[in-house]
C-alpha cells in the first residue's frame, strides 16, 4: 500500500462524490488532509465522519475565496506538498445555439479557472519545499467528442491542456503535475444521467446503461477507489517519474 505520512494535500470539491473518497484514501495513506466544497451541508458530515480531517467553506472558482482558503490551509500545515483540483461541474448541454452565456462561463470557471488559482498559491509553496505534485481531474470527455455537451468537453479539454503546459512550467522545481481522465464513474451523478437518457428516449434505464457501456472494454463503470488509487500512485514514490500525463481510468473507454 502506498505510504503517504504526514504530507500535507489539499483536495477541492471534496466533500462528495470522488473526491471525498480520494480524501478517504489519503487519510488512510497516513497524510494530513484539508478538503473544500461549496456545500455546508456535506461539508459538515464529512468533518463529523473524519475527525482529523481539516475542513473549509470555498468557492473555487472565486479567487477571493481560493486566497481564504490557501490563507487557512498555510496556518495548518506551514505549506503544501499535494493539491487535488477535483471540483468540476457538468455544465449545461444541447445544441451550441442553445447554450447559455452564463452558464458556460461558470463551466469554464470551475472546471478550469479553478485550477489556475489554486495552483497560483500552491505553485510557489511547492516551490519553496523543494516539490510537490498536482493532480487534475479531468475526464475522458476531454479527449473524446461528445455532441451537445461541448462546454464540458471544452473545459476537459482545456485541463489536460493546462496540466501538460503547467508540468513543463515547473518540472525543474520538482513538481510533478498530471490529470486523471475518469470515464463513467458509479456515482449517483451517474445513474441520474442514464434515468435521464433513457427517460427522454423511452427506454429503462437498464436498456440504457447497457448502451452507455457498450463501448467499454471492461463493459463496466468503475468505482470512485479506482480514481483515488490513481491519484494515490502519482502522489506517492511509484509515481516519481510521471509528469504531465493524462491518465485514463475508464475501463477500456478510450485508449489513446
Ligand atoms: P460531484 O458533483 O459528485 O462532486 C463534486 C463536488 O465538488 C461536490 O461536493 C460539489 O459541491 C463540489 N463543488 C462544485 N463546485 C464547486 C466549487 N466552485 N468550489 C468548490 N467545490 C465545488 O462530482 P464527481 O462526480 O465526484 O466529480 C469529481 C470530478 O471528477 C469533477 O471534476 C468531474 O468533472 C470529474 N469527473 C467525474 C466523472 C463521473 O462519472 N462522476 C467522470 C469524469 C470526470
Amino acid at each position: 500500500s502506498v505510504d503517504l505520512t504526514g504530507r500535507r494535500v489539499l483536495i477541492t470539491g471534496a466533500a462528495s462524490g470522488i473526491g471525498r473518497v480520494i480524501a478517504e484514501g489519503f487519510l488512510a495513506a497516513g497524510a494530513r488532509v484539508h478538503v473544500c466544497d461549496v456545500s455546508d451541508d456535506a461539508l459538515g458530515a464529512m468533518a463529523r465522519e473524519q475527525p482529523g480531517i481539516g475542513a473549509s467553506k470555498a468557492d473555487v472558482s472565486d479567487p477571493e475565496a481560493v486566497a481564504g482558503l490557501f490563507d487557512r490551509v498555510e496556518a495548518e500545515f506551514g505549506g503544501l506538498d499535494i493539491l487535488v483540483n477535483n471540483a468540476g461541474i457538468a455544465g449545461p448541454t444541447g445544441p451550441v445555439q442553445d447554450i447559455d452565456a452564463e452558464e458556460l462561463r461558470r463551466t469554464m470557471a470551475v472546471d478550469v479557472e479553478a485550477m489556475f488559482h489554486c495552483c497560483a498559491r500552491a505553485v510557489p509553496l511547492m516551490q519553496n519545499s523543494g516539490g510537490g505534485r498536482v493532480v487534475n481531474l479531468a475526464s475522458v470527455a476531454g479527449r473524446l467528442s461528445y455532441s451537445n455537451r461541448t462546454p464540458y468537453a471544452a473545459a476537459k479539454w482545456g485541463v489536460i491542456g493546462f496540466t501538460k503546459s503547467l508540468a513543463l512550467e515547473v518540472g525543474r522545481d520538482g513538481i510533478r503535475v498530471n490529470a486523471i481522465l475518469p470515464g463513467h464513474v458509479n456515482t449517483s451523478r451517474f445513474r441520474a444521467v442514464v434515468e435521464r437518457r433513457a427517460a427522454t428516449l423511452g427506454i429503462t434505464p437498464q436498456e440504457m446503461e447497457r448502451e452507455v457501456l457498450a463501448p467499454v472494454a471492461l463493459g463496466s463503470t468503475v468505482e470512485c477507489e479506482d480514481i483515488a488509487n490513481m491519484a494515490l500512485y502519482l502522489c506517492s514514490s511509484f509515481g516519481g517519474a510521471v509528469t504531465g500525463q493524462a491518465l485514463s481510468v475508464c475501463g477500456g473507454v478510450e485508449m489513446m
